[in-house]
């Protein structure tokens, strides 16, 4: 029996998926899934993990620097699955990379050239990519054996047109590799995937799709494959976030700079952790507090970032020449009625028809049954989107070694 372990670093958080495989074909089996939040020196870490039936297997505080770093976590997490699975071998780590540069369409296996390669582009992620890859040289070191792979979030959006890819500076930022990435491409990879699978007939069409997190953005899919998104060379772009602004007219950086006075450290802080739905409350970035804050500011926190997903969404439409289907997902797309209701409202004249009761019940399809568009609510998965990976990479070695 084949097992994949997951691993996706965060600035201060580690989440892990244990999955089973069974067999070549078969959709890998999520066996147990957690993270571990708070990591950092002086910080009191917390792991949580729960089995596919939604047993809660563990959730519990550390003592207070008891996990300072990324290789404590990633130690404490293997040391839970071991409890869990003393039998279990691993046979392959899967670890979500944010940035493979313009090199990287796809999952590729982590040799050290490998790892050389993406830590090159840790300026083009600051916040991101070092974390990611001291999980991986961590994991590296605890499972020498097994196969270790890196998935991207910018695999997914590497193909699209030129014109989304590029910025009108000179040329020679593009060849630096300064260029529209796009991210959030596992979850986008989940939701088409799975379109394909449920609904084959929409997954041919134009697709909206709206990842609304604490991280936010959108993408405008034909036949599945990405033709344009709303994030760019950085994590910062498109939607306003929790605390990550969203547009910004690049006149505000000079501003910043020049009049303000402000380090480029300064301005890196103001616009990745307290600018978005924080910094236009002054009050929180979750979205559930803004909802039940019934403030003026909270209040207008929320206009805002619905009016942008109106028209990033006006925006991507134009980009597909049409839409045959809109989905929701992420932690405020799955689960906000609220906003989805708001994004909705009075665009029958793109032919989305909101039904409702379905949208309080946030049920899979919320359109009406007169809707020319189809309104969906798919709960994305980005874990298995890199067990898949893993499953693929395994049977290939396989192949070539038989
Ligand atoms: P991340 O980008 O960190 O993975 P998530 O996808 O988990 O984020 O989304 C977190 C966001 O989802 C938070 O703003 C949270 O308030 C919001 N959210 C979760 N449940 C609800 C709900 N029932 N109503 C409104 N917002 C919700």
């Amino acid at each position: 029996m084949s097992h994949v372990l997951t691993l996706n670093a965060g600035s201060s958080s580690l989440k892990f998926g244990f999955f089973r495989l069974n067999g070549t074909v078969e959709d890998p089996d999520p066996r147990i899934v957690g993270s571990i939040e708070r990591i950092g020196a002086g910080e009191r870490a917390h792991i949580k993990a729960k089995r596919q039936d939604g047993f809660v297997l563990i959730d519990q505080e550390f003592g207070r620097n008891h996990v300072p770093d990324h290789d404590t976590a990633l130690a404490r997490a293997v040391e839970f699955l071991k409890e869990q699975r003393p039998q279990a071998k691993l046979d392959a780590v899967g670890h979500r990379v944010v940035h493979g540069g313009p090199d990287y369409d796809e999952p590729v296996e982590l040799t050290q050239t490998v790892m050389d390669r993406l830590a090159q582009f840790e300026p083009l992620a600051p916040l991101h990519q070092p974390h990611n890859l001291a999980g991986a040289r961590a994991a590296l070191k605890l499972f020498p054996e097994a196969v270790q792979l890196a998935c991207f979030d910018t695999a997914f959006h590497r193909n699209h047109p030129w014109v989304n890819d590029t910025f009108a500076i000179p040329r020679k930022y593009y060849d630096q590799g300064v260029r529209r990435y796009g991210f959030h491409g596992l979850s986008y990879q989940y939701i088409s995937e799975t379109l394909h699978q449920i609904a084959p007939h929409l997954h041919m069409g134009r697709t909206v799709v709206a990842h609304l997190g604490n991280g936010a953005s959108m993408c405008g899919l034909m036949g599945g494959r990405s033709v344009a998104s709303t994030m760019g060379f950085s994590a910062l772009d498109g939607l306003p976030m929790g605390t990550r602004c969203g547009q910004l007219d690049p006149g505000v950086l000079l501003y910043m700079l020049m009049n303000e006075g402000m380090t480029p450290a300064e301005i890196e802080d103001e616009l990745y952790r307290k600018s978005g739905l924080l910094g236009l409350s002054g009050l929180s970035n979750d979205m559930r507090t803004l909802e039940a804050a019934g403030t003026e500011e909270a209040r207008q926190a929320i206009d805002y970032f619905v009016f942008r997903i109106r028209r990033e969404l006006g925006g991507l439409v134009a980009a597909l020449g049409g839409i045959s289907t809109m989905v929701f997902c992420g932690g405020i797309g799955e689960n906000s009625a609220l906003i989805r209701e708001k994004v909705c409202a009075g665009m029958g004249w793109i032919g989305m028809e909101l039904d409702e009761t379905r949208n309080m019940r946030n049920e899979r399809i919320i359109s009406t049954d007169f809707s020319r568009v189809r309104i969906l609510i798919i709960p994305t998965d980005e874990e298995i989107v890199i067990a898949r990976a893993a499953r693929d990479m395994l049977a290939r070695r396989a192949e070539a070694a038989a």
